[in-house]
């Protein structure tokens, strides 16, 4: 193998910049040529694209986001551009593709791996943690100590003022990052989508809670369930305390990558190029019980992810006494 691209797509998350530093050293140190595809598969569309070098990646480290941009593409989703972007990896003689990306990136990569002949092996980077598949995808970690930070940040004015905060954190229809959000910073409420919620429940708690001296509460409430607005206005009616939404959205997607996510990075990074280097045309990189192992693009894009038992189950004594 002589040449080998990297593209970043769709959503963003803090640890792609290590993945990039990590793909172009692996590469060279294997005497392949690193490629950058600029801008997600917009980029690939348009024939984005640039040999990259170590300068290229000299510094990027500890910076949140992507250096060689991430984008969403509608085009992508109709097979005559899908036709254009592989003909230019082909024209410049590039044979293999990797692909850091969520679910949708995967599917618009398994498409890529039936109308061609290249090689695309998937890394899964999103903070929604949603890939089946893979107990962990990139970034996940540095979102979750972001969001730790302003849950932290958030209960210090609550304590003092004496009221009700709904945080309410993205992560699309996955409930993963509200979950161990809650867990990992006390927070008295936890609402996703994938456990269902008993208010009385809760308002049973929260009132003895309050009569025995709690000042405020830190609710954290999915996004998928579009309810902040309303469990504010539970708060207040059947709580009788002063109630504020803070909705976290795109802060979660930043931040200094954490120590975590550049060691995966530099471990999807490597065992991504290596599949390739032996042969794989379209797997998937995923971590489960602190190992790695491929798995096929296929089964990866076409299962969806379930958040572990065990974790819903420390969910579950949420609202119950
Ligand atoms: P993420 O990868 O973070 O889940 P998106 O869901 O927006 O982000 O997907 C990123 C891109 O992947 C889309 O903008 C589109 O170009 C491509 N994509 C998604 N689904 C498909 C599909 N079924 N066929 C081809 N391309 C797709």
């Amino acid at each position: 193998m002589k040449k080998m691209a990297i593209v970043c797509s769709g959503g963003d998350v803090s640890g792609m910049n290590a993945a990039l530093k990590r793909f172009v050293e692996y590469c060279m140190r294997n005497q392949i040529e690193p490629w950058f595809v600029y801008d997600g598969y917009e980029g690939l569309i348009d024939n984005r694209m640039e040999r990259a070098t170590y300068a290229s990646v000299a510094g990027i480290i500890t910076r949140g986001g992507t250096k060689i941009g991430s984008a969403r593409s509608k085009r992508f989703m109709e097979e005559r551009y899908r036709k254009q972007a592989i003909a230019n990896l082909h024209a410049r003689g590039i044979e293999a593709l990797v692909v850091l990306g969520g679910d949708g990136s995967f599917r618009g990569m398994h498409r890529l791996t039936q109308e061609s002949d290249l090689a695309f092996c998937g890394i899964p980077a999103t903070i929604d943690n949603d890939i089946a598949g893979t107990e962990y995808c990139l970034g996940v970690d540095t979102a979750l100590n972001v969001i730790k930070d302003a849950i932290d940040a958030i209960r210090d004015t609550a304590s003092s003022f004496g009221r009700a905060f709904v945080i309410e954190t993205m992560g699309r229809e996955c409930g993963y990052l509200a979950l161990v959000s809650a867990l990992t910073s006390g927070a008295e409420m936890c609402l996703i989508p994938e456990l269902p919620y008993d208010l009385d429940a809760y308002k049973r708690d929260f009132l003895k809670e309050k009569e025995e001296g709690r000042r405020y509460f830190i609710a954290i409430v999915s996004e998928a369930l579009k309810k902040s607005e309303t469990i504010a206005k539970w708060f207040e009616e059947e709580v009788e305390i002063e109630s504020r939404v803070t909705v976290l959205g795109h802060i979660q997607r930043g931040g200094v990558t954490s120590v975590h996510d550049r060691l995966m990075a530099s471990r999807f990074v490597t065992h991504a190029v290596d599949a390739l280097i032996a042969g794989q045309k379209s797997s998937v990189i995923c971590y489960n019980d602190g190992g790695f192992e491929e798995k096929g693009i296929d089964d990866v894009a076409s299962n969806r992810y379930v958040i572990p038992q065990e974790l819903l189950d420390l969910a579950r004594e949420y609202g119950s006494e």
